[in-house]
Order: structure tokens, then sequence, then C-alpha cells
């Protein structure tokens, strides 16, 4: 059987800036209107409704609101779905997942609109994506293309003033060719990331820092906020003072600078993880206490968790369409508490401050993130072995060149051994 032929399908989202005009913008804004009002009308009601919850569809709010009618129906039935679907997931996982609260101008604004019957078109020739009840294409800069079948796009305009499309696209990506390399690795504090990386003979540390140009934007940030913290606005609730002009200027400036400072990130991270799904046939990554980490507030300052399980969420999408493994280590198998060299567990190394350690059995000096990702190494290689097949005898160094071959031979004869493949939905 050949993977290669009938690998499944994938979702992929690409994002553009998007530059409509005077006229466009106008209706744009009557859709964000009309949706925050759907979501907002549709939450008061779940939240009041005693006992029984009321079924009420956009389509009936029409009938009382005619303006309703001006705008994209799809974008208002999905915004039901949407409201649904944070409601489902809250009450799965209330800690991840916050109760659906009311949409305020102020914030992000997005709509979705589904592709039928031709009603959305994307033209890389002129530039521009048509959306239903705009008669002219809104223009876009595509800075890249793609192939596959549009499923729905999504607009959205930021605090910044910024416009972006991102059209999620049904398509088939051709998997890697099989690669004699696994890692393991570690997201951590003093670096972004610590990867233990080889093939049982050989072996390296890669240590990736988070990025100057990051810090820097950060400390831009930092300083421009307080700045804007010194000019006129409304202190606390129900304070009266009218926002100054400069207050609006300055907070204009923030909302671009942060949209930059998250663009940067999302950048680094895209690399990051697609040198790692490039360079490794398996991939092993400890599931993270972020609630443990976040509670300890020394650690809170200077980390991002929204950054590490953005990245680990990316290498399980990009595993996933290029035909990668990944695998997230149980918490309990405490990689960071448990000695690289002879497998003692030291339960002193939950405190996280701990940055490194002599392991009271082995003798062997440790650094704290090293010796997790070491450890994961020690996972993913074992991983790696069972995948070309234990029954072979061990490869000698020489094989070990020509392993990627052997490898390709053996997935495309024992596909029962893979995971099944799951759909992702974001990213590139
Ligand atoms: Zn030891």
């Amino acid at each position: 059987m050949n993977m290669k032929e009938d690998h499944p399908m994938h979702l992929k989202a690409y994002k553009y800036r998007l530059y409509p005009n005077k006229q466009q913008e106008e209706y744009l804004s009557k859709v964000f209107g009309c949706v925050r009002f759907i979501w907002n009308r549709m939450l008061d009601e779940k939240m009041n409704a005693t006992g029984h919850i009321p079924q009420v569809t956009p389509a009936q709010y029409k009938e009382e609101y005619p303006w309703l009618y001006e705008v994209d129906s799809l974008a208002l039935a999905n915004t039901q779905l949407h409201l649904e679907k944070a409601f489902r997931n809250h009450f799965r996982d209330p800690k991840r997942f916050k109760k659906p609260s009311f949409k305020k101008k102020r914030n992000e604004q997005s709509f979705t609109t589904n592709h039928v019957n031709g009603n959305i078109k994307i033209d890389f020739d002129n530039s521009t994506v048509k959306i239903p009840k705009l008669n002219i294409p809104i223009k876009v800069k595509f800075h890249r293309k793609f192939e596959g079948t549009v499923k729905s796009v999504t607009i959205r305009k930021k605090p910044s003033g910024r416009y972006y499309v991102s059209i999620l696209v049904e398509e088939k990506i051709e998997p890697l060719k099989p690669v004699y390399s696994a890692c393991g690795i570690d997201v951590g504090i003093k670096d972004f990331a610590t990867i233990t990386q080889g093939n049982g003979v050989t072996k390296k540390r890669i240590h990736k820092p988070n990025p100057e140009y990051l810090e820097k934007s950060k400390m831009m940030l930092t300083k421009l906020q307080r700045q804007l913290d010194k000019k006129v606005h409304p202190r606390r609730k129900g304070d009266k003072t009218k926002k100054s002009k400069n207050y609006i200027k300055y907070a204009k400036r923030v909302a671009k600078l942060h949209e930059h400072v998250s663009n940067q990130r999302l950048d680094f991270l895209h690399k990051l993880s697609s040198t790692v799904i490039h360079e490794n046939q398996v991939i092993v990554v400890e599931d993270l206490n972020v609630e443990g980490m976040l509670k300890n507030r020394h650690l809170a300052k200077t980390i991002s968790s929204v950054s590490w399980s953005t990245f680990i969420n990316m290498l399980q999408y990009k595993a996933d369409w290029y035909d990668r493994e990944f695998i997230k280590e149980d918490r309990f198998f405490a990689s960071t508490q448990k000695c690289s060299k002879c497998g003692y567990k030291n339960p002193l190394l939950k405190d996280l401050s701990i940055r490194e350690w002599i392991c009271p059995v082995c003798g062997t000096h440790h650094d704290r993130d090293e010796n997790s990702s070491d450890n994961g190494y020690e996972v993913a290689l074992i991983r790696l072995k069972q995948l070309v097949g234990q029954e072979l005898p061990e490869p000698t160094p020489v094989e070990r060149d020509n392993m990627d071959d052997r490898m390709a031979t053996y997935l495309k004869s024992e596909p029962s051994l893979k995971q099944e493949a799951t759909t992702s939905t974001s990213g590139r």
C-alpha cells in the first residue's frame, strides 16, 4: 500500500492583509455590528433564561429587526454556531475555555461566511476577494498562493484599524520524506525551547532563545503603554473624563505595535516548528503545566504561556500534515524531574526555580531544561527504532546514513503503526 496516494485532505488557513475602500469599509462595519448584535442578544437570552432555554435563530430576529436583512445571512448563522460552540467548550473544559462574554465594539471585530455556489471568489491575478453582498471585490495582498477548495472566509478588523482575511482551504499536502532522526523538546523560561535531537549515535542540543527583535519590540510596547497611561482618559468605572485626542492617538499606536509583536511571535513559532518537523520523524514534548507555571508570579512575568501552547499546537498539526509522529508526554512522566542518566526521580524539582541540580544517585550535574529535553529524546528514540522495525538488526553507522530510505520502505508497508490522523484548522 502506498501511503502517498491516499493521505487525507487537510484544512489549512491562509491569512492576508485586506484593503477595503470606504464603501466596503462601511459594509464590513455593518456586518460586524449585526454579528455583534446577534451574539450579544443570544448570549443575553441564554443567560437570562429561567429553566427552558429558548431556541431562536438569526432568521427569527430578522422579522423584529429588518436591517439584519441587509447583511450576509451566513455570517449571522455562523455567529450562532460560534456561540454554541463557545458554550460547549466552556462546559466541557471550563478551565481552558472561559464563559462566552459580550462582544464590544472596541475589541477585534470579525465574521465568517461559507463558500456556497460560488458566492466567494478568489482572484490571484487581480489580487482581490469577492464576498457575498458586495459587488466590487476587495483588494488583497496575496503574499502566497494556494490550491484546493475554499471552505470559508473570515474577515477581521484589528483594534489598530487594519483588516485581514483568513481563507480556510481544503487541500492535499504532500508528506515529507521520512528522516531517521528524533527529538525531545523542553519549552522553558531561560530559553524558549531546548531541543535534543539525533539518531541514537550522534546527538546535539539546540538552545533556542526568544529572538532579540521580539524582546526589543516587547520593551518598546511596555514603554509606549506607560506613555499611553499618562494621557487623559477615564481611570475607573463611572469616571466621566473624556478620552483626550492624544490618548486616542497613542492607543492606536499601542494597538499597532501589539499587532506587530504578535505577528513577529507567530512568525518565529512557525519557523521553529517547521524546522523541527522537517528535521525529525518523531517529536516528543512534555504536556505543559501552564497553570502551575503561571501561579508562580515570578515566572508569569517573564514567560509567555500563550506562545508555548501555540508552538505545541503547531507541532501537532504540522506533524499531521507532513506524516511525522508527535507525542505529547503525560505530565506524570515528569521528564523535568527524572535524571536522564540513571532515571532517579527528584521530587524537589517540582520547584520551578531550581535551574541546575546534581543527581543524588549517579552524581550527574544537570541543567534543568537540557535534562528534560534529553529525557524526551530518549522516548522519541525508542519510538523511532520501533518505526523502522525492532526485528531489524541495529543499523551500523554506515547503514544509518541510508536510513531514510529504509524508513520510507518500512512506513509504506506498515501503515497500521501510524497514528490516526486528525484535522487541523490553522497555520501554515
Ligand atoms: Zn542520576
